[in-house]
């Protein structure tokens, strides 16, 4: 099969030698750094050669073929002499793609990849069919090929992953949407970001589908383009369309194919504007798989969403207690506090990746009574809201946050964790920065 060099060895690059060894390939994994205890044994366990800490240049410059874990940009020097060396060089999505012949959902976007991700595979689980959910979330797709192979997937793809494809063809495809996200990685030119996102559906033709945000202007401008072959299905909040999903007085009407669905969007135990549009997109995915109208409406009425994302986690002296720590971003901020109808007490901050916050200025003035700054730079928060909001209290740890956030929180009001931030300066990530918050909310 000849000599596969996997470069990263993390949830993607084991995933990935897990599958190439087992078609037959001469597989050697190199990771440049530290590899996680559970992965060396996964590898040792399977006879996998492996090296940390530095590459070996001429073993992996001598590979058939090269499969890069997304945390590695192309313009490492390694990279680059692979690809002059006409060493292929893809993504562990691209990889896995071509050993399977399962229907794939591939589900990208800034925000909401996750939540439509668990959705879709909710909706298809439920309806009985034999699916399996991978990507950026749980599981990688090569490891699922190699071990238990499925009729679908619903995978998450990140822009880097798509990076790296070159035949990947998603049955259906989904944009959420596109904001300016990872633009570090894209020659900090928005433009580049939006193409990587368009790469899901490259290689589809007219029997396949995009789904996509018809109110998002950074999509609408992508699709002139990038021309896609794919049947296009549109999903709006503002506009009724002819095919795809769209508001009807409080109601999501959908019409794909041959078939329509309608469902209040009072059924959604999912709250927020941003969550009508990921259930109005799982949902078109779910009818194209064949998934039947009554067992769809009654599996996405049951589905709570996931941790981390608008989670409600307690209520105290009638103050609700919301964790949207994974809200690294400002538009996933926006969504958070558009969709709160209380008076917010607002915990923000952390690492900007150079954030433009104007956006939220309308909500802020309209909602927010309070700002808690949790980074270790509250600079550009402070220099934006400092003049609008009246109370603005800097702390350090989430504890102190929590215990600024309860003595200023009325009865009525929402405690919202919303960073619009990474969490790298004060957190591991996301989940710790949540968790801390969940458990100092309960420690009240
Ligand atoms: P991703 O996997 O793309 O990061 P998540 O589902 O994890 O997306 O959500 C990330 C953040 O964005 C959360 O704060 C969530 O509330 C918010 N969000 C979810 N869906 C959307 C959407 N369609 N548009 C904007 N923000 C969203």
């Amino acid at each position: 099969m000849g000599r596969l060099a996997i470069l990263g060895a993390g949830e993607s690059g084991v995933g990935a030698a897990l599958l190439g060894k087992q078609k037959g390939f001469d597989v050697f994994v190199s990771d440049g750094g530290k590899i996680k205890k559970e992965y060396k044994e996964v590898l040792i366990h399977h006879e996998i050669e492996w090296e940390e800490g530095y590459h070996s240049e001429p073993r992996i410059l001598n590979a058939d073929l090269v499969v890069k874990s997304p945390g590695i940009p192309d313009t490492v020097p390694l990279v680059k002499k692979l690809v002059d060396g006409g060493v292929p060089v893809i993504s562990e999505i691209e990889f896995a793609s071509r050993y399977t012949n399962a229907q794939i959902i591939g589900i990208t976007g800034s925000n909401g990849k996750t939540t439509t991700t668990m959705l879709t595979h909710h909706l298809l689980k439920e309806a009985g069919l034999n699916v399996g959910m991978a990507g950026n979330i749980g599981d990688s797709f090569a490891k699922m090929v190699a071990e238990k192979d499925f009729d679908h997937y619903v995978l998450e793809i990140s822009s880097f992953q798509l990076d790296g494809i070159t035949g990947f063809r998603p049955h259906i495809a989904i944009i959420t949407n596109i904001t300016p996200d990872h633009l570090d990685r894209y020659g900090y030119t928005f433009e580049n970001y939006v193409a990587s996102k368009f790469r899901i559906a490259m290689n589809q033709g007219p029997h396949n589908y995009l789904i996509y945000d018809a109110d998002d202007t950074a999509i609408a401008e992508g699709l002139k383009k990038h021309p896609v072959q794919s049947k296009l299905l549109p999903f709006s909040l503002k506009s009724r369309l002819k095919e795809g999903a769209w508001m009807n007085e409080g109601t999501i009407k959908i019409k794909v194919e041959t078939k329509t669905f309608e469902m209040s969007t009072d059924f959604l135990a999912l709250e927020g504007q941003h969550n009508v549009k990921n259930a109005m997109a799982a949902s078109m995915a779910a009818l194209l798989v064949n998934v039947r109208k009554e067992a769809l409406r009654e599996s996405i009425q049951a589905f709570q969403g996931a941790p981390h994302r608008l989670e409600k986690v307690l209520k105290i002296n009638h103050v609700e207690y919301i964790n949207d720590s994974k809200a690294t971003n400002v538009n996933a901020t926006y969504y958070a506090l558009d969709g709160i109808k209380k008076p917010i007490v607002w915990i923000a901050g952390g690492v900007d990746k150079g954030n433009d916050y104007s956006s939220l200025m309308p909500l802020v003035r309209e909602k927010v009574k309070a700002i808690v700054c949790l980074g270790m730079d509250n600079t550009k928060l402070k220099d934006t809201f400092g003049n609008v909001i009246d109370l603005m209290v800097e702390t350090y740890s989430m504890e102190e946050a929590i215990k600024v956030a309860y003595k200023v929180a009325e009865r009525g009001d929402a405690v919202l964790l919303s960073p619009a931030c990474a969490s790298f300066d004060l957190f591991e990530n996301y989940e710790d920065r949540g968790n801390q918050f969940k458990q100092a909310v309960k420690n009240l």
